[in-house]
């Protein structure tokens, strides 16, 4: 009988893992139970889509179920839930069109993701207040604000509709996916207001970015309530508005982006241990603490490269890494899932930000490090060549070792791929000094002939030496 490799969650941990299976072995039998009627969808779309800038739903979706089952002769089983495991008979317990059934497996993997959080607000259940995370959140954010809000008949106070200009609505928290969904707003006209309970936004980029991000939204018209914990949502029958702890102001829709949350419960219960974040242990190679369990992508930990500790930082790429090592391992060829650096990056109206590594001074000393950071503005161009405009870099290094910690950047263009050049480092377990070793690209239209990146590194390389 083939090996049989099943998995529980079909989007980019799940498929990746299932697909390269499939492609190392076509005898293997692999199985996918995913409890949804999506899979392998883009989430990180999802914003764009309620911009506008993508059309249709389906647009997110990078391979359709049909491909799975007929090209790729993956037995994806959409609508089934996988309620248990049972890692001593080595079988799940599926839910599926109201009956329950086991499955065994001979090698499983959980790649159940993350789920939003949901703060116990009073008025969470009302019309208007959203969360985003899955396809149908974002189906129905849409719907509702194209319905209720944008048409002008939602039934909250201040929603005259995107044609009277000053239809409001709010987002809860100024992480990315606040600020994504606050440019969204603000490309239909509405008045936007962000809540945010600590002092800044992008709290993982830093203070740094942060204040230039303020100022920005600022700039453009968004109303930016820092340091403001939103207490609730008030409404007759839909949202009307939104409570803070001194205040209430009309909002029609409120987006929650206050964080995910790993579903990790489905592994706990069957006895895999979890780390400190609450996220599935594991291995380099994905391993969790079950035998011939494995675990992947929003679900899971990662070993971070810097601290070589494990780490939670739910990210796309980092599961469809770790996706396909799997799949990879589950032929007989073990393959590391890869380490993580944190790097991230958003578009924050018209500007870039972006992080990698380690920034936060107390986290690098929890891990022995002794940071020093610099800060940096440089051109984006040469300063010749028109169009140019200004990036602004903090690099962080460990004095003791001159290692490059991490980094954060900001400005109008070239910044995720210049922090691409940082988290490579990072990887490479490079100095300050060998950063700025580095020869990099160099013509006027795209950098100046010392990359902003370098600059950062000569800066940073001489007080490393103070
Ligand atoms: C709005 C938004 C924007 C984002 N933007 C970015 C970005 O710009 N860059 C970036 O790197 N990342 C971004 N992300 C994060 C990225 O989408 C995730 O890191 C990625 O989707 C994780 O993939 P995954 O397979 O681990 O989990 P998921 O995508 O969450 O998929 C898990 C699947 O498992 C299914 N499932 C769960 N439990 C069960 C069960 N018991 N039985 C069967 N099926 C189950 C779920 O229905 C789900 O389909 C964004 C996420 C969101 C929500």
């Amino acid at each position: 009988m083939s090996h049989r490799f099943v998995v529980v969650g079909g989007d980019a941990a799940g498929m990746s893992a299932a697909s390269k299976a499939k492609r190392e072995n076509s005898d293997l039998d692999v199985v996918v139970f995913e409890k949804g009627e999506w899979v392998s969808y883009g989430a990180c779309g999802l914003p764009y889509y309620v911009k506008g800038d993508v059309e249709e739903l389906e647009d997110l979706v990078a391979v359709p179920p049909e491909a799975f089952r007929e090209k790729r002769d993956i037995d994806l089983r959409t609508g089934h839930e996988v309620t248990a495991i049972d890692a001593e008979e080595k079988q799940v317990t599926v839910r599926a069109n109201g009956e329950t059934f086991t499955e065994p497996y001979d090698t499983l993997l959980v790649a159940t993701g993350a789920r939003a959080i949901e703060p116990p607000f009073d008025g969470m259940d009302l019309p208007g207040v959203f969360t985003l995370h899955s396809m149908e959140s974002g189906e129905r954010l849409r719907e509702y604000l194209e319905t209720e809000v944008l048409a002008g008949t939602a039934t909250g106070g201040g929603s005259r509709g995107a044609s009277d200009g000053d239809a409001a609505v709010a987002v809860i928290g100024g992480g990315y996916v606040g600020i994504e969904m606050a440019e969204a707003f603000a490309e239909h006209g509405l008045e936007v207001h962000l809540f945010e309970m600590l002092p800044h936004v992008l709290q993982p980029f830093g203070p740094e970015v942060a204040d230039v991000v303020e100022e920005h939204l600022r700039d453009v018209g968004v109303n930016l309530h820092l340091d403001t914990r939103v207490e609730g949502f008030l409404g007759e029958g839909a949202l009307e508005a939104v409570e803070t702890e001194s205040d209430a102001y009309e909002a029609s829709l409120a987006v929650v982006g206050v964080g995910v949350a790993p579903n990790a419960e489905l592994a706990a219960e069957a006895g895999a241990e979890l780390g400190d974040s609450g996220a599935v242990a594991v291995d380099e190679y994905g391993r969790t603490s079950l035998s011939d369990v494995f675990s992947a992508g929003d679900c899971a930990e990662a070993t971070h490269t810097v601290t070589q500790a494990p780490d939670f930082v739910p990210l796309a790429l980092t599961a469809n890494r770790a996706g396909r090592a799997i799949g990879q391992t589950v032929t007989g060829d073990p393959t590391p899932v890869g380490e993580i650096a944190g790097t991230a990056t958003v578009k924050a109206f018209d500007l870039q930000a972006a992080r990698t590594g380690i920034l936060d001074e107390a986290r690098a000393r929890n891990h022995g490090f002794d940071p020093v950071n610099v800060t940096i503005t440089a051109s984006s161009r040469a300063h010749y060549y028109p169009g140019g405009s200004d990036i602004q870099v903090t690099l962080v290094g460990d004095r003791e070792t001159g290692r490059v910690l991490g980094s954060s950047m900001v400005g109008e263009e070239g910044v995720p791929k210049r922090i691409d050049t940082v988290a490579t480092a990072l990887h490479g377990g490079m100095t300050v000094q060998e950063l700025q070793n580095l020869d990099l690209a160099y013509a006027p239209p795209f950098s100046p002939t010392w990359d902003p990146v370098l600059t950062a590194a000569k800066v940073l390389g001489g007080k490393l030496e103070d």
